[in-house]
């Protein structure tokens, strides 16, 4: 018998080196090139499948570099591209490349992140990276954390610990089947829907969750908030938490996290703020009052996959008290020795949240965090704003569109004809068939949003690659194609 075993899936040094090369170039002018290219190819999901063929499981094998080299031309030419300067969709933002690297590195070297023992300098990479996000965002260093997949997970993890904390004592051993008054969470109407999931997911049900109504300024009424927690409280419910929002998903206000912060200690509730979009604007002095309340937070959510332009996926749970998240989420198996060799401070990931064995998300927040600083940061995130309003005033200025909103970096507005119907149903309708024009089109990509009955176009902008000329020509490409939008729908009405 041989005593070197040849593996299939092993790549020699050499060919790895040849693949890697060309792979790094492919790279380097798809992202030179990309402000070329259509924001999304928009095909449908019959020309995809066809493009990939119908065949079935692979029998054999093939050369690692020509299934590279296939996915590669796949991946480029087949893909929406939100790093393209004109993409401003939801909240996703252009990935940075040192990111891109970073995870080539990650998954080379390949480190468990659940456990110390089993990713050594990859723990304590993870643990600087979480006391950092705390520093940038204003709160202490002493928060503890880790990384998740995205904002979801990033609230679950904090909703889960505010339960552990705020319900019974007995709810790890019992459920909430034993609990004789009902936990109720508080949050506004312009919450992210991850909260009806996680009231679902941990036994709470979806009508624990008080809806609580927006003021005129869209941020959460506390007015009503104080009445409502007071109505539960006579109706033998035990308020646990209220989520306040630091950037709405819509329109990106920011709720008053003061005033839930103080009606938070008086009656004795788990303060979480799910920044998972804005909360990184707290970085930039001008925007600090805007956060004000945010040290007083139990915990934070915030998604460096947003605007720390982190690759996906990459979201992050802070608590000020991190006891709380092993209180929930530790538990000692025998089949783990993980304690071995390890000292006081020895950290293991797995007691922290849902996951078990975990990969290295922390290197590409670290490493961009080092490569741009705090100083660089600021300087982005503030140029994205000032873009988002340039955006607003450029809408605000022209005489067919009209700006409707304006906080941090997104921006609604809508294409209104100087002629024909201002009729809200007919504006509705004909900003609906403008946007899905626009995201077909691939020049420009934008999202929607509903704003006092208005239907929006809406632009985001966490992109360091959009410039001042990037808004100066969309405003161009929305009026042109508004323009035709409105004659297609004033022609079919009058036919
Ligand atoms: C994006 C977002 C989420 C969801 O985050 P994912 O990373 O998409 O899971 C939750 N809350 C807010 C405020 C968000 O902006």
């Amino acid at each position: 018998m041989e005593n070197t075993r040849k593996s299939s899936i092993e790549i020699s040094k050499e060919e790895f080196r040849k693949i890697g090369h060309q792979l790094i170039d492919d790279i380097s002018d798809f992202i030179d090139s990309i402000d070329q290219k259509p924001v999304t190819p928009n095909e449908s999901p019959g020309q995809l499948q066809n493009l990939l063929g119908h065949s079935q499981l692979p029998e054999a094998g093939k050369p690692a570099a020509e299934l590279i080299s296939k996915a590669t031309e796949l991946l480029f030419n087949h893909s929406l591209l939100n790093g393209h300067p004109k993409f401003f969709g939801y909240i996703t933002s252009s990935a940075a490349p040192i990111g891109a690297l970073a995870d080539l590195l990650a998954a080379s070297v390949n480190p468990n992140v659940g456990a110390h023992i089993l990713s050594p300098i990859a723990t304590e990479i993870e643990k600087q990276t979480i006391a950092w996000l705390a520093e940038f965002i204003g709160v202490s260093p002493s928060y503890g954390g880790l990384l998740v997949s995205g904002g979801n997970m990033a609230n679950f993890t904090a909703f889960l610990a505010a339960r552990t904390a705020k319900a019974p004592k007995t709810v790890k051993e019992d459920g909430l089947g034993n609990a004789s008054k009902k936990l109720t969470v508080y949050c506004s109407t312009t919450t992210h829907t991850w909260v009806e999931k996680a009231a679902i997911l941990f036994g709470l049900g979806t009508k624990s969750v008080r809806w609580i109504q927006t003021d005129a300024s869209n941020k959460m009424d506390t007015k009503v908030l104080e009445a409502t927690i007071a109505a539960d409280l006579k109706n033998d419910c035990k308020p646990i938490m209220v989520i306040g929002t630091a950037g709405d998903v819509s329109t990106g206000v920011v709720d008053n996290l003061d005033a839930i912060a103080i009606i938070c200690q008086k009656h004795d509730l788990w303060f979480h703020i799910d920044g998972a979009y804005g909360v990184p604007a707290a970085v930039v002095p001008k925007f600090n009052y805007l956060f004000e309340g945010i040290k007083e937070a139990d915990s934070i959510a915030l998604d460096p996959h947003k605007w720390l332009y982190s690759p996906l996926e990459a979201g992050c749970t802070l608590v000020r008290n991190p006891q709380h998240l092993i209180d929930t989420f530790s538990s000692h198996p025998e089949y783990y020795n993980f304690s071995n060799g390890g000292d006081e401070t020895t950290q293991n990931f797995y007691e922290y949240g849902l996951q078990n064995s975990r990969g290295f998300r922390a290197l590409k927040v670290w490493l961009a965090l080092q490569q741009v600083g705090r100083s660089g940061y600021e300087k982005l995130i503030s140029e994205d704003i000032e873009l988002s309003q340039m955006l607003f005033d450029l809408a605000e200025k022209h005489p067919e569109l009209e700006a409707v909103s304006q906080n941090l970096s997104i921006t609604t507005f809508r294409y209104v004809p100087l002629k024909n119907s201002k009729d809200n149903n007919y504006l509705n309708a004909l900003n609906e068939a403008l946007l899905n024009e626009l995201q077909a089109g691939g020049e420009v990509f934008l999202s929607n949003a509903i704003v006092n009955e208005k239907y929006c176009l809406r632009a985001c902008i966490v992109n360091f690659r959009t410039s001042q000329k990037d808004i100066e020509e969309i405003i161009e490409i929305i009026i042109q194609s508004g323009r035709r939008a409105n004659l297609n729908r004033s022609q079919t009405e009058k036919g």
